[in-house]
């Protein structure tokens, strides 16, 4: 392909950041962290994709998604899964966990391994209204990287993307 404007990887990312995670639309697959590297040559683009888990069901849509997106910039692109990386709720940014609790679920809670016990796993805000003092209800939510909480604060239940 011969291009009158080269594509840079910046214009790479910014197509990235339209693919929206199809379960949680107010967040981009960049800021999910589930892209892990972008290979631009003459040719053609890679992209390096960390899915939050492999089985997850929304898998071909994603790859399908970021391939027709990036292609929209003129540049034949592949998808690969990259197994070298694991994904985890850690590599999420602050702003993408903002994003997340605004939208009314629970980010997954950060905890560092000198502090893995219960009840730090526990310590769950409610997205309504800031509160703590919340129980988990069931452990699988809408889908199977969240569970169900409620709040005893505001009475209200929640989702919260579960840490992994
Ligand atoms: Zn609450």
């Amino acid at each position: 392909m011969d291009h009158s404007i080269a594509i840079t990887e910046q214009d790479i990312w910014l197509a990235l950041e339209r693919v929206k995670d199809p379960e949680i639309p107010v967040l981009s697959l960049v800021d999910m962290a589930m892209i892990s590297k972008v290979e631009l040559t003459n040719e053609k683009c890679v992209i390096h994709f960390t899915p939050t888990f492999v089985g997850c069901p929304a898998l071909d849509m994603m790859k399908r998604d970021i391939k027709t997106e990036v292609e929209l910039l003129g540049i034949a692109t592949e998808v690969v899964l990259d197994m070298n990386n694991t994904w985890s709720s850690d590599k999420m940014s602050t702003e993408a966990k903002t994003k997340l609790e605004k939208f009314g679920i629970a980010p997954p809670v950060t905890i560092d391994d000198s502090e893995l016990t219960q009840e730090a796993l526990d310590r769950v805000r409610c997205p309504h209204c800031h509160s703590t003092d919340t129980t988990l209800r069931s452990a699988f939510g809408s889908t199977l990287c969240r569970a169900i909480r409620f709040c005893f604060a505001c009475k209200q239940g929640f989702e919260q993307f579960k840490p992994i």
